[in-house]
């Protein structure tokens, strides 16, 4: 049997140990905001970064500029890892990277250095930064003495274009961080950083993607569902439940409304809305969302509208569900292919949740050949024949309250 290079043998036993502790260091996102806002910015997200990791560790927030330091007592790698996992789904930051974070010397640097790379195989490129100016080496020295002393340790090749490890130092106020790699977060703006509103949830793949758009952009946000109960079974509530506590990891608190639709169902088949009926019930349901978000103290309503997917989601069709409401109606989807819509709900894992069979309300409704062209006229007509104001009322005071919990059982 050949003998391994003896040079690359005994490292790992070499590595002294760190003098430091691992935590996690957050990278904002729209770092561009400033004043206030970014004042309003960093409070709301630490505040959310507290609140999300907390069924897992107490942690400590940090801010600093651009960066937060998450640090929790008695870390271990393996604690900080599942709180790294965890903040990634906070809306608001760009990566969270495990670090190491150790004392403003150049042999903690080193030793924490020879500790993340240890039995790594590759090429690798130390990047340091220094976010405090007085450190004694500048970055460029500070890549070329550890890359250097990686190198005699290891033999790994340095290779500054596209190195298979990238090894960050990152020079603080008061410390270190020393960390290779990181987690992707999702972006976007901190939860109820721009006030609130109510989605229009059914069962489908394109509302919980569209919640989860406008989360991103910093709604906070309820959920509404119209079930076809009692001419349905609760299929379609599970189904509405499981995606809420999907999304419900990225902002915390949700809400799930649920109204029994199916008599109103029914009033608007025999009211002869035919082949309007499609359109007429989307109008009723807007209008309910209306009374239920204000009641929410909600300013906005949300829908997973794509111009020109089905019947119902021509220009006209849009047109006139703007027209039954006074509150603006959020589509964040208006643009996009259901490719693009499958793919996102994919990521944030509500797409096989989505796919689970279940009796939507509406296909009690599916009309042969649905108006693609509906007049306004018409719709207020059946509006009156319906004595919608009063209908709404009646559906709004039905809702039925859940609070599914992201990572709940059942
Ligand atoms: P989805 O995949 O979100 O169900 P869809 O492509 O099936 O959308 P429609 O059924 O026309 O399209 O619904 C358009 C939008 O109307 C939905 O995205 C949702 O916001 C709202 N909506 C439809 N059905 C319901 C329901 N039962 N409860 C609440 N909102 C609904
Ligand atoms: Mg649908």
């Amino acid at each position: 049997m050949p003998t391994l290079d003896a040079e690359t043998v005994p490292v790992r036993e070499q590595v002294p140990a760190v003098d430091g502790e691992p935590c996690v260091l957050i990278k904002l996102g729209e770092v561009v905001l400033k004043g206030k806002n970014r004042e309003q910015f960093e409070r709301r997200l630490a505040d959310n970064v507290r609140l999300a990791v907390r069924p897992i560790a107490r942690v400590d927030v940090i801010r600093r500029h651009g960066v937060f330091i998450v640090r929790t007592k008695d870390a271990t790698a393996e604690l900080v890892d599942r709180i790294a996992m965890r903040i990634t789904d906070v809306m608001g930051i760009v990566w969270a990277h495990r670090a190491w974070r150790v004392g403003k010397d150049l042999a903690s640097v080193e030793r924490a250095a020879l500790e993340l790379m240890a039995g790594r195989t590759g090429s690798f490129a130390v990047r340091s930064r220094r976010r405090d100016k007085r450190f004694p080496m500048t970055s460029t020295e500070l890549d070329r003495h550890i890359g250097g002393m990686i190198n005699d340790a290891y033999g790994q090749p340095v290779r500054l274009k596209r190195p298979d490890h990238t090894l960050s130092i990152e020079v603080d106020r008061d410390e270190v961080f020393v960390f290779s790699g990181g987690l992707p977060g999702q972006g976007g703006l901190p939860v109820g950083m721009s006030g609130r509103g109510l989605v229009l949830m059914s069962g489908g793949i394109d509302s919980p993607v569209a919640a989860y758009r406008m989360m991103r952009r910093g709604l906070r946000v309820d959920f509404l569902h119209f079930s076809g109960m009692p001419f349905t079974g609760p299929e379609s509530i599970y189904k509405a439940y499981a995606l809420v506590r999907e999304l419900d990891k990225f902002q915390g608190g949700s809400r799930l409304l649920v109204v029994p639709f199916g008599k109103a169902q029914q009033q608007i088949k025999t009211s002869g809305a035919d082949k309007l009926a499609v359109i007429a019930q989307r109008r009723l349901m807007l209008r309910t969302g209306e009374l239920v978000a204000r009641r929410l103290k909600g300013a906005t309503l949300i829908t997973g509208d794509a111009l020109g997917q089905v019947s119902s989601q021509t220009l006209t069709n849009i047109t006139a569900q703007d027209d039954a409401v006074r509150m603006p109606i959020l589509r964040p989807l208006i643009g996009m292919d259901k490719i693009e819509i499958m793919d996102q709900a994919r990521r944030i894992k509500t797409l096989t949740i989505s796919e689970l069979p279940d009796e939507d309300c509406c296909s009690m409704l599916a009309p042969l050949g649905a108006e693609t062209r509906a007049k306004l006229e018409d719709l207020h007509q059946i509006d009156k024949r319906l004595d919608v104001e009063e209908l709404a009322e009646q559906l709004a005071d039905s809702v039925q309250e859940h609070r599914p919990v992201y990572g709940d059982a059942g």
